[in-house]
């Protein structure tokens, strides 16, 4: 019986340490468990294969998307209709209010659109399963937080069969060698509220490579609006252009240096699409751009 006992206890004891670390790692890890809510909704498969390998970059079509949240007045006004090609940089710029992040609500399904398509590799967004649509996107939200735990947890939490290959890759892409090499732990020191405290860039680019750890075939992005430095600034502006190579990018963008290094740029003003070009063509015909680039844009960083 002792023996049972103490075999009962060898069971026990390292499940009662695991369970006490997941809690610790729980603290503040609010965000963790919007993911899994999200990823968990009723109705809904809750695991997808996910073949990370030769994931080829996704497109998005809006044609005459109409939607309001609640009964409120309508955000997205009847028939924006703009497109995404697969592959690339696209930038959506525009006033706070704009409806932007609605954009991103939208396509994640954490609304429903009434009117119109919205179309993810040409294929009508209510005709994906949810979680095969969301496991196709990345979506680093705005001030994206870095949770209290080890900058590893914080990494493979939605992505917890990543293998070391799949970290280090995401790491360089990221031009994150630098910070796990000064970490005294590596990857393995603690980050977050309770940890080693991350600089606006590296919480930002931190955000990205935890997106990028689940192969997403489109990445939306919503920049922080925190300034960065110069080094920062450059190197966010590496990355995206590097991740833009790969994948499709959808960024809701903030910086000069994201807009000039876009291949397209949409101009959202009170829920419609204004103007869609490069940075030269809006500078030269639209003028809310003009404007945004005079003053949004142009603060310095
Ligand atoms: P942007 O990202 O361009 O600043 P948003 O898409 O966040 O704009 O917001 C567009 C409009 O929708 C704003 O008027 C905002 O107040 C409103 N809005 C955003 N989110 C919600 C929500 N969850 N419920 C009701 N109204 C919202
Ligand atoms: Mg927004």
């Amino acid at each position: 019986l002792i023996a049972f006992l103490l075999y009962l206890f060898y069971l026990v004891a390292p499940i009662g340490q695991l369970v006490q670390g997941f809690t610790q790692v729980q603290n503040g890890l609010a965000a963790v468990k919007r993911i899994r809510e999200i990823e968990e909704l009723p109705g809904e498969e809750t695991t997808v294969a996910v073949h990370r390998v030769g994931r080829t970059p996704a497109g998005v079509v809006f044609e005459k998307v109409a939607f309001r949240y609640g009964d409120d007045r309508p955000v997205i006004h009847d028939g924006v209709s703009f497109e995404v090609p697969a592959g690339g940089l696209t930038a959506l710029v525009g006033p706070s209010g704009a409806g932007k992040s609605t954009v991103f609500a939208l396509l994640e399904r954490f609304y429903d659109h009434q009117g119109g398509t919205i179309a993810v590799d040409g294929r009508d967004i209510r005709d994906w399963p949810l979680a095969e649509l969301r496991a196709c996107l990345g979506y680093v939200e705005q001030d994206a937080p870095v949770l209290d735990g080890t900058l590893r947890e914080n990494l493979v939490f939605a992505a917890p069969d990543a293998a070391e290959d799949d970290i280090a890759r995401v790491l360089t892409r990221t031009r994150l060698e630098d910070l796990v090499a000064r970490l005294p732990e590596g990857l393995d020191t603690r980050v977050g509220h309770r940890g080693i405290m991350l600089s606006g860039g590296e919480r930002q680019r931190v955000a990205i490579a935890r997106a990028l750890l689940r192969s997403p075939r489109l990445l939306l992005l919503d920049e922080a609006t925190s300034q960065l430095d110069a080094v920062n600034e450059l190197r966010l502006r590496e990355v995206v252009a590097e991740v833009a190579k790969e994948t499709t990018v959808l960024v809701i963008a903030h910086r000069l240096s994201t807009v000039t290094g876009a291949d397209r740029i949409v101009v959202m003003e009170a829920g419609r699409v204004r103007a869609v070009g490069t940075h030269e063509e809006l500078l030269a015909d639209d003028t809310l751009y003009r404007e945004l680039a005079a003053t949004q844009f142009l603060l310095p960083a």
